[in-house]
Parts: C-alpha cells; sequence; structure tokens
C-alpha cells in the first residue's frame, strides 16, 4: 500500500486539513501513526475489530498484546469502561497526560483490541494533535506504539517511516516527541493500585495519590518461564538493539574504567555528556559515544533512549554498554526500559 505522509508546520489551517484527512482514514478501518508527547501511536477505531486487527498485523505484534484506547477526554473513559473512584482521582490529577489506567471492559470495546482480556487501558493524551484526531474521527483510537514489534518505540516520524511505510495508510510527522518513553500503565480495576509500566507520571506520584500502590514484579526483574506479568505486553523482548547491551552497575568512575580497555571500533557506549572526554582518552572515537545529555538531566535521558538504541543497529555495532539506571523517578522508567532493551544482561565489576 502507498503511505501517505504528511508533515505539520505552524500553518495551523494545513494542520487542521491533515488531521481532517487522517481522521477520514481512521473512520474508514484505516490505519494512522500520529505523534503523542510520548512516542508515536500507530491507530485505528477502538470500536472496530477489523481495524483494530489490522494494527497487530502491521506491526507484527503478538494478538495477546493488548492495546491502548486514546480518548480525547477522560469524561468519555465510561462510555468504554466501568471507570471507578481512583480513576477519577488519576484523571483529575494526570489526565490528559502519559498515563494510562486499566479498567474493566465495556461490551463494546471489542476483545481483539484488549488482546481477549476483560479489561481495558485508557489514555488521554496531552498532545493536542492527538487528541484533535480523536475528536475528529469521532471514535476512540486504538494505539499501541508505531514500530515493529521487537524494535525501539519511534521518538520520531522517520523511526515510524523506516518500520512501518507500506503497511499503513497515513503517517503524521509532527516533529521529535517530547518525553520519549511510553506512558505509565496503571492497573486501577481491583483493590490496591499496581504500577503494571513506570513512566513519566512516577511511582512516587502515585504513591501520593493512593497512599500505596503495588509495583508488578515484571517491571524491575524477569520473569520465570511460563510466570505471567499483568501487562501482557511486558513479557516480550521489547527495545532490542541487535548489537548485544551490557548494561553495568557501578558508579561514574567505576563505569568509566570498566568500559575503558573495551573500545574497538565496532563497540558504542551509551554515556553522559560529562562522560565523553574520559571515553576520548581511553580510544573512543566521538562517534561511538552516544550521550544521553547531561548527567543530571534524566528528562534528556528518557528522550533520547530509543533513537540512540536505534542508532545502535543503524551504525552496526556489535556491542554497547550502559550504566544501569537509578530506580527512582523517571529513572525507573529508564531502568524498566533499558534492562528489556539488555536482555537482563547486567554486570557488576
Ligand atoms: P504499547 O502501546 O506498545 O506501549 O503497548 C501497550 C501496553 O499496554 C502493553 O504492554 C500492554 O500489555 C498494556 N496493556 C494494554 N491493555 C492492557 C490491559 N487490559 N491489561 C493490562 N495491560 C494492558
Ligand atoms: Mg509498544
Amino acid at each position: 500500500m502507498d503511505t501517505i505522509i504528511a508533515v505539520l508546520t505552524a500553518d495551523e489551517e494545513e494542520n487542521e486539513r491533515i488531521l481532517e484527512r487522517a481522521a477520514q482514514i481512521i473512520k474508514r478501518g484505516g490505519l494512522v501513526a500520529f505523534p503523542t508527547e510520548t512516542v508515536y501511536g500507530l491507530g485505528a477505531s477502538a470500536l472496530d475489530a477489523d481495524a483494530s486487527s489490522k494494527i497487530y498485523a502491521a506491526k507484527g505484534r503478538p494478538s495477546d498484546n493488548p492495546l491502548i484506547i486514546h480518548l480525547a477526554s477522560a469524561a468519555d473513559a465510561s462510555n468504554y469502561a466501568y471507570v471507578n473512584q481512583a480513576f477519577e482521582s488519576l484523571a483529575e490529577k494526570f489526565m490528559p497526560g502519559p498515563v494510562t489506567a486499566i479498567l474493566k471492559k465495556r461490551d463494546n470495546i471489542p476483545i481483539t483490541v484488549t488482546g481477549g482480556l476483560d479489561s481495558v487501558a485508557v489514555r488521554v493524551p496531552e498532545s493536542t494533535v492527538a487528541r484533535r484526531l480523536i475528536e475528529l474521527a469521532g471514535v476512540p483510537i486504538a494505539a499501541p506504539s508505531a514500530n515493529l514489534s521487537g524494535k525501539p518505540s519511534p521518538t520520531s516520524a522517520r523511526h515510524v517511516t523506516e518500520d512501518l511505510s507500506g503497511r499503513v495508510d497515513m503517517i503524521i510527522d509532527g516533529g521529535d516527541t517530547n518525553i520519549g518513553l511510553e506512558s505509565t500503565i496503571i492497573k486501577l480495576d481491583e483493590d490496591a493500585p499496581t504500577l503494571l509500566r513506570p513512566g513519566k507520571v512516577t511511582l512516587e506520584q502515585l504513591t501520593e495519590l493512593y497512599g500505596e500502590v503495588r509495583l508488578d514484579k515484571a517491571v524491575t526483574q524477569k520473569l520465570y518461564k511460563g510466570e505471567r506479568p499483568l501487562a501482557p505486553g511486558m513479557k516480550y523482548r521489547h527495545y532490542a538493539p541487535k548489537a548485544s547491551l551490557t548494561l553495568v552497575d557501578a558508579d561514574d568512575d567505576t563505569f568509566i574504567s570498566f568500559v575503558s580497555d573495551k573500545a574497538d571500533g565496532s563497540t558504542a557506549v551509551i554515556a553522559c555528556d560529562e562522560d565523553t572526554d574520559a571515553l576520548l582518552c581511553a580510544g573512543y572515537e566521538e562517534k561511538d559515544i552516544l550521550s544521553l545529555g547531561k548527567r543530571e538531566d534524566i528528562i534528556s535521558h528518557a528522550a533520547s533512549l530509543f533513537a540512540l538504541l536505534r542508532t545502535c543497529d543503524e551504525r552496526g555495532y556489535i556491542r554497547a554498554y550502559a550504566r544501569l539506571p537509578e530506580k527512582e523517578g523517571l529513572s525507573l522508567a529508564l531502568y524498566n526500559r533499558i534492562i528489556k532493551a539488555a536482555g537482563y544482561d547486567i554486570i557488576k565489576p
């Protein structure tokens, strides 16, 4: 199929025409990739079982890995899910925003969308482009990340085009995404709220809201064979670069000395701006030092991580090293994504 690629600019009227065209495609059961504040999403009507099935086919996504439905307003959630007090509190504090709630689903959401589950994931994106598209489509939009299954989530339209050109009807280019990591997912359909996937809305913020929040084991640990995470998507090896990625559990100096004798032209180091000089001295070429940004700027690390993992693939590195992130605040989201990318290969020098 031919994929329309439409670039959003400062021309608001033209942007509106682009979004109207995209909305028509969604209404007719087609696929549109669009920017959100987290990562790019691959959208289809969440009320149309056939349309949402096309998402799985285009991504090569296993059919038991459910989709998140995107709404223009939190007030719409009750049309598709059984909302509760915990959801109302979340919506008041964090919606629109980078957080997804798992609730018991209503019958109008097909089980192809929920991977066979009787719960549904609901999110109201902060991105005005995403919300306008949902409004114009007049239906909730089911959208996982717009990457091929197993690749890092796309944070730019170029990433989407590389993965999905020819497989979707339209790609809307809205520039680089702001946050760069997927939404926080919190399960609210049972007594105790449980964090299934960390993101920009942090465990600490959610604990402040609810008093107590459980952490699904799959967020920080490898599961045993046959063990099931609460978010089915967490069992798949996500975000995996082709290079073998090893995480180094060490302080800054130990990390630098550990990677120092490993420069060989086919090894990349994912590090911070402050590490550059020491790595150059250790024999790394500038191009093989992939910086997440300034050491304290975790927001920049989040925004850069997936693009750097794709860079590793493009440059054909055989090995890559990165420091193991902390488990606090937004770093917990980085920790969760990067341990999966590394296939849990963690070394403590
Ligand atoms: P993606 O949109 O690619 O970030 O993937 C969506 C994530 O949401 C996957 O990890 C799913 O497993 C998770 N998810 C979606 N619906 C549900 C649900 N009903 N219960 C638990 N997790 C869900
Ligand atoms: Mg995904």
